[in-house]
Order: C-alpha cells, then structure tokens, then sequence
C-alpha cells in the first residue's frame, strides 16, 4: 500500500468520550488490575448474552485455550472445527496436545457444514469448535443435534459474533462453554480482550481458578494456571462498548443492506448470503468474486487499495495449509470449499464509522471496473 493514503479503512474502533473518562476514572482511583470492574464487566456481559457465568480474560485466543482446558480435552482427543477461520481456533486444541481435525465448510455461509462434521466423527472425538464467522451465526440447531446424539461437547468461538442470533437466541448460549474476543477490529473492543461465557458452574469455577494462577485462596494453588486475567482500564472501556454493542451492530448492518442494495447489481460479485434464521452482524462484509468479474480478485483489490479503499481476505490460507499445519501432516486436498473460499472471498469496510459518502465511494470503484 506504498504511498497511498487510505481513504475508507477495514477497521475502526469506535471508541467515544464516554470510553475516555472510564478508563480515567480508573486510572485515578488507582485499581488498575483485575477488580471490581472487571467484575461488573462480567455480570453484564453475561447478562446480554443470557447466560450464568461470564468470565474475563486477556483475549479470545486465551479463552478458547481456558474452555478447552476447562471441558477436559486433552491428549489423545480430536476436536472437529473448520480449516476456514483465523488461526488461533485450531491452535488452542493443540494447545492442548489434542489433534484438530478439519471438516469442510458451505460455501454460502461460510461456516461448518454439519453433514460434513458427521463424516469426520470418530471414538476419539471429543468436541465440536464451531466458529460463528463474520458474524453469521453457524447452523446451532443442527450442531446441537449432533452433540447431542453423539455425546460431545459443543464449544461456540463467538469471537466475531456478539449479539449474533440464530433463531432469536444469542450465539454463546448453544455450547457447554464459548469465547468471546475484544481484540481492536471486533464488533466491541476493549483493545485486547476476552470472555469465556457458561451456564455450567463447574466449567465456570475451573476457568476462574486458571485464568488466576491456579489460585483458590490467596497463595493457595490448586492447579497449574496461568495469569490470563483481564485489568479494570479494559472493563471500564468494555463496559462503555457492551451499552452500545447493538447500536453499532444495527450501523454494521445499515452499512451492509447498503452495499448489498448497490453491489448485487453487479456481475461476478457475490453479496454475503444471510440464514433467514440469523441475525448477522457484519464483523466482515465479505463478497465473493467469480470469473464473471473482469478482473481478478488480486487485480480487484491491487485497483480499491491504489484508490485508498482498504480490504482484506478472511482467509487467504486455510488453516490445514499454513505451514505449521502442513508440517504436522495434513493432507492438503481436504475441506476443498475452504480452499476455494480462500481464493474467492473479499472483505470490503463495514464498521460503523463509515459515512454513506464511504460506501459510495467503495461500490463506486468496483462500478468503475466494470465499466471500463
Ligand atoms: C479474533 C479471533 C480469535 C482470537 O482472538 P484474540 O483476542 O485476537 O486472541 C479467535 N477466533 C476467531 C474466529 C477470531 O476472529
């Protein structure tokens, strides 16, 4: 992007005065660490979702490790999730000495495809990570069915997905445990960030006790843990950004219906497929673009970053094909509607500072492509 001044950016936290006096108001108080504000944070987290337990942690990638941990994988088991997701899902099964196993996603959602865990279920299956990805919620009745009949635990990575719904019931509540992530890019930040949510007070209590050293009592340690805790600066900014999550999920939507209005009008790119069942909301605008569109998608996104428009592709590599994966032996012709939709899918900005003159200015560059 050498020398070109972005003009609409991916991302952008929207981050207003109310954020800045919380985190003041803490930093003279002088309890910065993990407190009665990260406390608060916690109930009214899980408050919105509807769940028992909340529990705060540094980031999404620690609170996926923390469930898994906390529902008893470990070595020996396999954990099916999707090769189509940001790294750090598969990562945490082997965080556990457990073996990831891949199976293929829908090409319309993006998401797992249920038919397609069933094939891969084995004895050593233990648990199903389903990731909610761009914010469109993954098929949970049918995910719930399956756990069910087959008795694993059903984990939801929601890290892209807060206030999701699938059939009017918030994404977090389906699973035995799921993970939230307030990383900077997410529908709500708190720069970094991350939530383990549960209505089990077992799973819930062994979080706890990890997140915190093992602690259960001060300097009392029970079991090996780690300090994987959140600070009060970011739960006063987490607590500002939860009051207003669906004022700005309902802005990432507007901005969707929008450019769906204006780029379904055009060949060769795929607007995002949206589950009558769901409420999407939009972490990523992503379409796809075929060989009906004049240019490639390499060309496409060389033309809308040389005129300052960023994007960026969620995935361009599926997670069996990244090298680390590669090295421990998967098989590379698998899951092959993840490797097309990492040559496909194209994420253009969608976050809620985005002016109508922005999305203009974007559906106008792909326009001009067309035309030209
Ligand atoms: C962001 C993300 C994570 C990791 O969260 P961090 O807070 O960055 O550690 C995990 N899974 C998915 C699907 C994500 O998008």
């Amino acid at each position: 992007m050498s020398g070109v001044e972005v003009r609409v950016p991916i991302a952008k936290p929207f981050i207003t005065d109310e954020e800045v006096e919380a985190v003041i108001r803490i930093l003279k108080n002088g309890l910065l660490a993990q407190g009665s504000e990260v406390y608060a944070f916690e109930k009214e987290f899980a408050e919105y979702i509807g769940v028992k337990h909340a529990i705060a942690v540094s980031n999404g990638t620690v609170a996926l490790d923390l469930a898994l941990k906390a529902i008893g994988v470990r070595e020996g088991d396999e954990v099916i999730t999707t090769p189509f997701t940001f790294i750090a899902t598969a990562n945490a099964i082997l965080y556990q000495g457990a073996k990831p196993v891949f199976a293929d996603i829908d090409l319309r959602t993006y998401n797992l495809d249920p038919d397609n865990v069933l094939e891969v279920i084995t004895q050593k299956t233990k648990a199903i990570i389903v990731v909610h990805l761009y914010g469109h919620p993954a098929d949970m009745k049918a995910f719930r069915e399956i756990a069910d009949d087959y008795k694993l635990l059903l984990v939801e990575d929601c890290a892209q997905a807060h206030g999701s719904m699938f059939m009017g019931r918030k994404v977090g509540t389906f699973g035995e445990v799921a993970t939230f992530s307030f990383y900077a890019t997410k529908n709500m930040t708190t720069g970094e960030g991350g939530m383990v949510v549960t209505n089990d007070d077992r799973i819930a209590e062994k979080i706890r006790i990890l997140r915190d050293q093992g602690q259960v009592a001060k300097y009392v340690h029970v079991d090996l843990g780690y300090n994987y805790r959140m600070t009060n600066m970011q739960a006063a900014i987490g607590r500002v950004q939860l009051k207003r999550l669906d004022a700005m999920n309902d802005m990432r939507i507007e901005n969707a219906k929008y450019l769906t209005l204006r780029l379904s009008k055009i060949k060769g790119i795929i607007p995002p497929y949206v589950d009558p069942r769901v409420k999407h909301v939009f972490h990523q605008y992503v379409v796809k673009v075929t060989d009906d569109f004049p240019l490639s998608r390499e060309r496409l996104m060389e033309e809308l970053r040389g005129r300052g428009v960023e994007v960026a592709v969620h995935y361009p590599i599926p997670v069996h094909h990244q090298p680390l994966y590669r090295r421990l032996g998967y098989p590379q012709d698998i899951c092959p509607n993840a490797i097309e939709a990492s040559r496909r899918v194209l994420s253009l900005p969608v976050h809620p500072s985005l002016s109508r003159e922005d999305l203009d200015y974007v559906v106008g560059v792909v326009e001009q492509l067309v035309v030209v």
